[in-house]
C-alpha cells in the first residue's frame, strides 16, 4: 500500500476540499489512529489507518458503494432540490462516498427502502424494464378491496399511460396491521392494508393502480427492492449493504 498525504486522503474521502482538509488538520480536528495530527506533511496508509474528523471516521471506498436508506416521508428523491425542500441527500453520507445517487425514486410522501450506489452499471441493470426487478409495497388504503377488485390488478389494469403489467396484490390486514391503529387525517370510514408487487416503475404507479380500483392510497411504504429487504435500519437511517446483498444485485 502506498502511503498518501493526509490532506489528500481527507479530500478523496469527501471530508472537505484539499485546502479545507488542511484547515481541519491545523485546527486539530483530525485524528489518525486516535492521535491528533496537525502536521501537513503527514502520511497515512489509506487502507489500514483509522482517520477521523471530529470523531467521524472517513474512508476511501475501495470499490463501489451500496447502501439502503429507510426513507421517511417528507423528503424528495433528489440529490439537491432547487426549491430547498428536504431531500434524501440530507440523509445519506454523500461527502464520504462521492458520486452516490439514488437508484430509482420514491414519492415525497412514500417511505421505505431506497437503494443508493456509486455503481452506475448496477443501477442501470436494476432499473432497466427488461430485467423485471420486482418491488414490493405495503399501502394503507381507504376501504377494503374485494377479491374482484384485486383480480383486476392481477390481470393488468388500464392506466392513462397504458396497461399496467399484472401485479400480485392481497389484503394483508386491517389498517392497524402495519400503520398503527389511527387512520390518518382525511381517511373516511374503514381503511385496510394491501401488499402489492410490481415490476414496473412509472410515476405514482402504485397509487394510480390502487386508485384505478377505487381505493385511495393514504400511505405507501416499500419494503422490498429486487432481492433486497428493508431490514436492520430505522426510519431516516441508512446502512451499507452486506457482501451477500451486494452479490445479489450485481
Ligand atoms: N408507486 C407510487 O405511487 N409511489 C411511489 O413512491 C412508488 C411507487
Amino acid at each position: 500500500i502506498v502511503p498518501m498525504r493526509l490532506q489528500k486522503f481527507l479530500a478523496r474521502a469527501g471530508a472537505a476540499s484539499r485546502r479545507g482538509s488542511e484547515n481541519l488538520m491545523t485546527a486539530g480536528r483530525v485524528r489518525v489512529n486516535g492521535e491528533v495530527v496537525r502536521e501537513l506533511g503527514s502520511k497515512v496508509d489509506p487502507l489500514r489507518d483509522r482517520v477521523t474528523v471530529d470523531g467521524v471516521e472517513f474512508r476511501i471506498a475501495d470499490g463501489p458503494t451500496y447502501l439502503m436508506l429507510n426513507k421517511p416521508a417528507g423528503y424528495v428523491t433528489t440529490m439537491s432540490d432547487p426549491q430547498g425542500r428536504p431531500c434524501v441527500a440530507d440523509l445519506v453520507p454523500c461527502g464520504r462516498y462521492p458520486g452516490l445517487f439514488a437508484v430509482g425514486r420514491l414519492d415525497r410522501d412514500t417511505t421505505g427502502l431506497l437503494l443508493f450506489t456509486t455503481d452506475g452499471e448496477a443501477a442501470h441493470q436494476l432499473l432497466h424494464p427488461s430485467h423485471h426487478v420486482s418491488k414490493h409495497y405495503v399501502a394503507l388504503v381507504e376501504g377494503r378491496p374485494t377479491a374482484a377488485q384485486l383480480d383486476r390488478l392481477r390481470h393488468g389494469i388500464r392506466l392513462r399511460d397504458g396497461m399496467a403489467q399484472p401485479a400480485e396484490a392481497e389484503v394483508i390486514g386491517p389498517g392497524d396491521a402495519l400503520f398503527g391503529a389511527v387512520a390518518p387525517e382525511g381517511a373516511r370510514g374503514d381503511v385496510s392494508v394491501v401488499g402489492i408487487r410490481i415490476q414496473e416503475g412509472r410515476k405514482h404507479q402504485v397509487k394510480r393502480m390502487l386508485g384505478a380500483i377505487g381505493h385511495k392510497v393514504l400511505r405507501l411504504h416499500r419494503d422490498e427492492f429486487g432481492p433486497l429487504r428493508l431490514t436492520g435500519v430505522a426510519e431516516g437511517r441508512w446502512r451499507l449493504l452486506t457482501d451477500g446483498e451486494v452479490a445479489a444485485i450485481r
